[in-house]
């Protein structure tokens, strides 16, 4: 039978630049695809670079890596549901790496599909007063009644836009879920963010909270 295959944009090594896991070493593996389209985005969609692989392909291509943890990122990973659960059921434990997914938080019945075999979720809730798209705090509720089931942090990009109400929304499913929040403010910082008063915003409400940039880019990193 024929394996799965998909078209993977690029598969490199750094360390984690964003969310607890910081500094960390990984091994990326960024698919093409994504369900939304935020103003901020700076994937590069053009597949024309990417390529073809199968499961087995992947497989290989992981294997010799010392990198203790694979990051599926994109895009949106959860677009990936057929290749994913095979490739995942196949060799999550012959690899004997941890399983971290990036995602936006929206695509729930694909999560549920193979919540078994991740081990680490960063979920993103995408604000419209940053993304420019309508905010999915429904998709995001059903999301992370899912994702519960494992270690689970969700990150906000936020710039000075944000409003009141995002802020609320956002600590109440933290709270409501018992979650880590990363802040993470939208990146080149403007000069007029007050991150001090959105901070204590969001720590009034929530205190499980963290601030963090995108460390990778200061250190010029991939
Ligand atoms: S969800 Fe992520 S990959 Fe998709 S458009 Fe938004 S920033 Fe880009």
């Amino acid at each position: 039978m024929q394996k799965q295959s998909t078209k993977i944009r690029e598969i490199f090594t750094s360390i984690q630049g964003e969310g607890p896991y910081v500094g960390q070493k990984h091994i990326f593996v960024r698919f093409c695809k994504c369900n939304l389209n935020c103003a901020y985005c700076d994937t590069d969609f053009n597949s024309q670079n990417a390529k073809d692989y199968n499961i087995d392909d992947l497989a290989l291509n992981l294997a010799d890596n010392d990198a203790e943890v694979i990051s599926f990122t994109g895009g949106e990973p959860l677009l990936e549901l057929d290749f994913l659960k095979e490739f995942l059921s196949e060799y999550k434990s012959k690899l004997n790496k941890k399983i971290y997914l990036e995602t936006n938080g929206t695509l729930y019945k694909n999560l549920a599909q193979i919540i078994d075999y991740i081990d680490i979720i960063s979920m993103d809730i995408k604000l419209e007063s940053a993304t420019g798209q309508k905010n999915l705090f429904f998709e995001n509720e059903e999301f992370l009644k899912i994702a519960q089931k494992k270690e689970t942090f969700i990150k906000a990009v936020f710039d000075e836009n944000i409003s009141d109400v995002e802020i609320e929304k956002t600590t109440t499913l933290a709270k409501k879920y018992n979650t880590l929040l990363i802040l993470q403010p939208k990146m080149p910082i403007n000069k007029g963010l007050d991150l001090d008063n959105i901070y204590n915003k969001f720590y009034k409400k929530y205190k499980n909270i963290r601030l963090i940039p995108q460390v990778h880019k200061y250190l010029n990193l991939a």
